[in-house]
């Protein structure tokens, strides 16, 4: 048997999400964010599945060449901006929008001698303090790529939150109120929503959202999984049992004994480990789906296997299917254990993983 380990995607499922996303800010167009190999996803798959998407958003112009390889002739827009001027020349040939955030890159579009006008965000820092132009200095900075032949005339204006996750909070209160003032001496569509602020922040649609984490179905909100807002898990991450064990009690299971048996019992193998990217630092007890129902994975870990606590399944069988995550056991459930967020998850798939689509 080769190795049965796989995640499968459900385009489907994105393209639900791309639905209920545009239904929730119906004013606005859709940048699908897909950087980050579409959060793992697979960049081609996933874009070709949200080809109603009105742009796509990557951190990585080979990401945007792969795009327009594919076929793509949406909007992409690069979204950590570029880094030097020959950047400049593919950016035009890929017809590629820009993110401005630093006023060096305007003095590098400002030394660009010709060629296609490039589109460009201009992104202001209104609080998160990591990418992006001081408030004070936008409307100098948009002056200047007003003047230049190789600007497209139409500059977005564009912010991050660094909290939207925190619905109401002062925070992002603070960022929009910051990025009203600006924008307001700037002509042009305006861009803040991420994933959390479609979701919980309406006052901040604006024209263009760039939702990422929500299109695969994942929530970033502390407590809540993506179904809470109507999403739908576009990733099962599956394996088999390939062994099934009787260990007696008091009998240590996998690397340095941590997990002990309290009594003799059925053990499963599942083919999947830290190898694959599933989080090697879970504790026992983790759920894991065996024919659909949950077990407590058991002991450490292993690059290549887990062991499960088969007590609750006495017809369980090697061959059986083993879900870690998927629409039936989110993400943001074994990424709370695991103490980050479902995205870290899913960009962590390995190579070796086979992708199937359904
Ligand atoms: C990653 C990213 C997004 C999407 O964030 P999600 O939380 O996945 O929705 C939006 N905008 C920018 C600038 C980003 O870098």
């Amino acid at each position: 048997m080769s190795r049965p380990t796989s995640a499968t995607i459900h385009l489907d499922a994105l393209r639900h999400n791309l639905t209920t996303i545009r239904a929730a800010a119906p004013s606005s167009r859709v940048m699908a964010v897909v950087k980050a190999d579409g959060y793992g996803h697979g960049l081609e798959r996933v874009a070709l599945a949200l080809q109603a998407a009105d742009a796509f958003g990557v951190a990585a112009l080979a990401d945007a060449e792969r795009l327009r390889a594919a076929g793509l002739s949406q909007r992409i827009v690069l979204l950590s901006g570029f880094d030097e001027p020959a950047d400049l020349t593919l950016l035009q040939a890929l017809a590629v929008d820009t993110v401005i955030h630093h006023p060096d890159q305007v003095a590098m579009l400002e030394a660009l001698p010709s060629g296609p006008a490039i589109r460009c965000w201009l992104k202001i820092d209104t609080g998160m303090h990591r990418l992006g132009i001081a408030p004070g200095e936008a409307a100098a900075v948009a002056a200047r790529l007003h003047a230049l032949p190789t600007v497209a005339p139409e500059l977005v204006s564009m912010s991050h939150f660094a909290s939207s996750d925190e619905f109401g909070g002062a925070a992002t209160m603070a960022q929009l109120d910051c990025f009203n003032d600006v924008a307001a001496q700037l002509p042009g569509p305006r861009s803040l929503a991420n994933s959390a602020a479609v979701l919980g922040w309406p006052q901040a649609h604006a024209d263009w959202i760039r939702p990422g984490g929500a299109l695969y179905g994942m929530s970033v909100v502390p407590g809540t999984t993506g179904a809470d807002f109507g999403l739908r898990a576009a990733m099962t991450l599956s394996t088999r049992l390939i062994a099934v064990n009787r260990v007696k009690a008091g009998e240590p299971v996998g690397y340095s004994g941590a997990f002990v048996c309290p009594e003799d019992m059925r053990v499963g193998v599942a083919a999947i480990g830290y190898g694959d990217g599933y989080p090697r630092h879970v504790p026992s007890g983790t759920p894991v789906l065996v024919n659909g129902q949950g077990v407590p994975l058991i002991g450490r870990v292993s690059m290549d296997l887990m062991s499960l606590d088969l007590r609750s399944q006495p017809n369980a069988q090697v061959g059986d299917p083993v879900q870690l995550w998927g629409p039936h056991l989110p993400v943001e459930h074994i990424a709370s254990i695991a103490g980050t967020i479902g995205y870290e998850l899913t960009c962590s798939i390995t190579r070796r993983v086979r992708f199937i689509e359904d």
